[in-house]
Parts: C-alpha cells; sequence; structure tokens
C-alpha cells in the first residue's frame, strides 16, 4: 500500500484542553510519523479559506469562530493509507456518533467542537498540506 500524507489540525479545544500531548500520543502510537508541526492562530480570512468548501453551510460562521478562537496545531502525517486510517483514529465527525477508542469519541464535546480535523482525500491532503507548511517544513523522520 502507498504511503500518504494527511494533514490533522488539533483544534482550539484540543490546546485548551491541555490534550495536545495525549492527541499527539494516540496518532503515534496508531503508526503515523509526524513529518510538520507548527502552533498558529487562525484568522477569519485563513479559517474561511480553509473551509471554503463549506461556506454555504448552516454551521460556517460558528465553525470560522470556533477555529478562529484560539491557537490550534496544524500537524503533517504520513503512513501507508494514512487518509482512511486516520479518518478512522478520530472517528465520526459528531463524536455522538463516533466510535468508542476513537480520539473524538474520548474527547469531543460536539460535533462542532470535535478536537481534531483530518484530511478526507489524498488530493486534499496534498492541498491542506500546502496550506499550512512549505516543502522545506515538511521533513521524513530519516533516523528510522
Ligand atoms: N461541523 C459542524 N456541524 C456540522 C458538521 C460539521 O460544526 O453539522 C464542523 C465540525 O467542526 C467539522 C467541520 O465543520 O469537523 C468540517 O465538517 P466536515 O463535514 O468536513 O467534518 P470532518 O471532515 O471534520 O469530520
Ligand atoms: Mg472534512
Amino acid at each position: 500500500m502507498a504511503k500518504e500524507k494527511t494533514l490533522a489540525i488539533l483544534k482550539p479545544d484540543c490546546v485548551r484542553k491541555n490534550l495536545i500531548g495525549e492527541v499527539l500520543k494516540r496518532i503515534e502510537e496508531a503508526g503515523f510519523e509526524i513529518q510538520g508541526m507548527k502552533m498558529t492562530r487562525l484568522t477569519e480570512d485563513t479559517a474561511g479559506a480553509f473551509y471554503a468548501v463549506h461556506k454555504e453551510r448552516p454551521f460556517f460562521d460558528d465553525l470560522v469562530a470556533f477555529m478562529t478562537s484560539g491557537p490550534c496545531v496544524p500537524v503533517v502525517l504520513e503512513k501507508e493509507n494514512a487518509i482512511e486510517d486516520f479518518r478512522a483514529l478520530i472517528g465520526a465527525t459528531d463524536p455522538e456518533d463516533a466510535e468508542e477508542g476513537t480520539i473524538r469519541k474520548a474527547y469531543a464535546d460536539s460535533v462542532g467542537q470535535n478536537i481534531v480535523h483530518g484530511s478526507d482525500s489524498v488530493e486534499n491532503g496534498k492541498r491542506e498540506v500546502a496550506f499550512f507548511f512549505s516543502e522545506e517544513e515538511v521533513t521524513a523522520n530519516t533516523a528510522k
């Protein structure tokens, strides 16, 4: 199976709840290699651009308000089958629908404030990684 990259974002609720370490631990234990990471604070413009596909949805304004409410941590992850495996690790968008053992089931409060983002396709993974990281900021772990 081919290696894929996916973009995770530890969302502002994850940072506020002091869960950065806990979530990264689950990600590493699930076999994902962290190849880039930063802490940043989205603006209305950057959050709106990142979630442009949802612009017409009723939750868009709340989503932008939430994503700009505090710092977040975008993370580049690589693994075989990363897109699908990461979506499985985080669980359904609404934590009430998420499977036991998933990150959203464990930590998310609501469908809006759901701890973590994960790319939904290989193409979107590439686009989303490039949204936050330059090529120089993404590095394979050569010590392995
Ligand atoms: N969202 C929301 N209400 C909804 C659906 C989505 O507030 O009914 C928010 C939620 O934070 C979600 C994000 O919008 O993570 C993007 O929605 P998407 O359907 O892409 O879910 P995801 O891919 O994050 O599971
Ligand atoms: Mg999505």
